[in-house]
């Protein structure tokens, strides 16, 4: 897997590039742009020029909180597209290779599936406006609860569905910590396979492009985000051991989404996870 950290992009692009670049990471997040200030033509450039000699090989842009994509209350979703489609545009100018969504909640009276009509209804509208060439449309699990939809792989795919009547090829990003909010046991090696079939089931094999290897200090299905450091949360290692021993998964990216100060620390854990883990297959008899 290539492994990555989410940088934090007020400082800057370039810094957040800076910073993956020092942790040594193969891949990359950041938000498109810093509140209240819009970039420039150069910043873009800036970043292109610096990321395309870096030895960070992959750049995931992750759109910002978008609650109201799929309001009934139309002048709502409709501020929600624009602000969507000048995420598209800014991820494109960036030269991201990813473009990270969650669904969001469904209005009061509403429904799921009038939420997940709603808010597809969005996507492809900012999409086709912004008519991105090269950038992969990727929606993500959140912990779910109440009117938010996105909880499980089944409600992605279904969102997965109706983009795909526009013509847009949605993947998949996995997040540890919001499906262990959402009730999925991930602490064990059954609770991850599990989910990980279920996700296939859904999706088809080959269609989760981002992992989001993140621990929980959150208790198993409260629908709470509580993303903690890698051997201090409740995930442990059986679970993700599963996980990133998957042969076929090692060209998705993995991000890491930490609370600061332990980026180096978290990154390790998860090196030494992979590199125990091929150790162990290589010795494995017969092969
Ligand atoms: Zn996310
Ligand atoms: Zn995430």
């Amino acid at each position: 897997m290539k492994l990555g950290l989410h940088c934090d992009v007020r400082p800057g692009y370039l810094h957040a590039l800076k910073t993956a670049e020092s942790l040594g990471c193969e891949a990359m997040q950041m938000l498109p742009y810093r509140r209240h200030q819009i970039p420039t033509e150069k910043d873009f450039a800036e970043f292109r020029d610096a990321f395309a000699a870096s030895p960070v090989e992959r750049l995931v842009i992750h759109v910002r909180f978008l609650p109201f994509l799929a309001s009934t209350d139309r002048p709502r979703h409709l501020r929600s597209i624009e602000l969507l489609e000048r995420e598209i545009r800014y991820a494109v100018r960036l030269g991201g290779e990813f473009l990270i969504v969650h669904m969001g909640a469904y209005s009061p009276g509403s429904s799921l599936e009038e939420g997940t009509e709603i808010f597809a209804a969005g996507v492809v509208d900012a999409w086709q406006r912004a008519a991105p060439e090269r950038l992969a449309l990727v929606v993500e699990n959140v912990p779910g609860g109440g009117r938010r939809m996105g909880g499980s792989v089944e409600e992605l795919a279904g969102l997965a569905a109706r983009l795909a009547e526009a013509g847009i090829d949605a993947s998949l990003c996995l997040d540890t910590a919001h499906a262990w909010a959402h009730g999925e046991a991930l602490d064990s090696r059954e609770g991850m396979k599990l989910w990980l079939s279920k996700a296939e089931g859904a999706f088809g094999a080959g269609r989760t492009a981002i992992f989001h290897l993140n621990d929980s200090l959150a208790v198993l299905g409260s629908n709470r985000e509580h993303h903690w450091h890698w051997g201090r949360g409740r995930l442990g290692r059986e679970g993700i051991d599963a996980l990133l021993g998957r042969e076929d998964f090692a060209h998705a990216v993995g991000i890491l989404e930490m609370p600061p100060g332990d980026d180096l620390r978290n990154l390790e854990w998860m090196r030494e996870r992979v590199t125990a883990l091929r150790a162990a297959r290589s010795s494995r008899p017969g092969r």
